[in-house]
């Protein structure tokens, strides 16, 4: 029983009505992505949501998505999201989650 109430505390309501919002307006979900990734959060439970957030988010970007950023292996910004996973398109190199 503990486990579902922990769901609605206020500030993980909060969140998932900011992204319901954003995402009603059609902003691209890589925009949600990339928002939620800025976001400033110092308490850890919140930090936990906000990585699984990003994690569930991220399935849902259209395969060959643009992506911001650069390679971590060959400093491309050469980058598209593939299944979830940002895929370097010059060097091969993927990052997921
Ligand atoms: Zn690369």
């Amino acid at each position: 029983m503990g486990g579902l109430s922990h769901m609605f505390k206020p500030e993980f309501w909060n969140y998932a009505k900011l992204i319901s919002g954003v995402l009603r307006h059609e902003m691209p979900i890589q925009d949600v992505v990339n928002l939620v990734t800025s976001l400033k959060l110092d308490s850890e439970s919140i930090n936990n949501w906000k990585n699984g957030v990003e994690r569930a988010l991220k399935k849902y970007i259209p395969n060959g998505t643009k992506a911001k950023g650069k390679c971590g292996e060959c400093g491309s910004e050469n980058l598209v999201y593939e299944e979830g996973c940002l895929i370097c398109k010059d060097c091969g190199s993927s990052k997921c989650g």
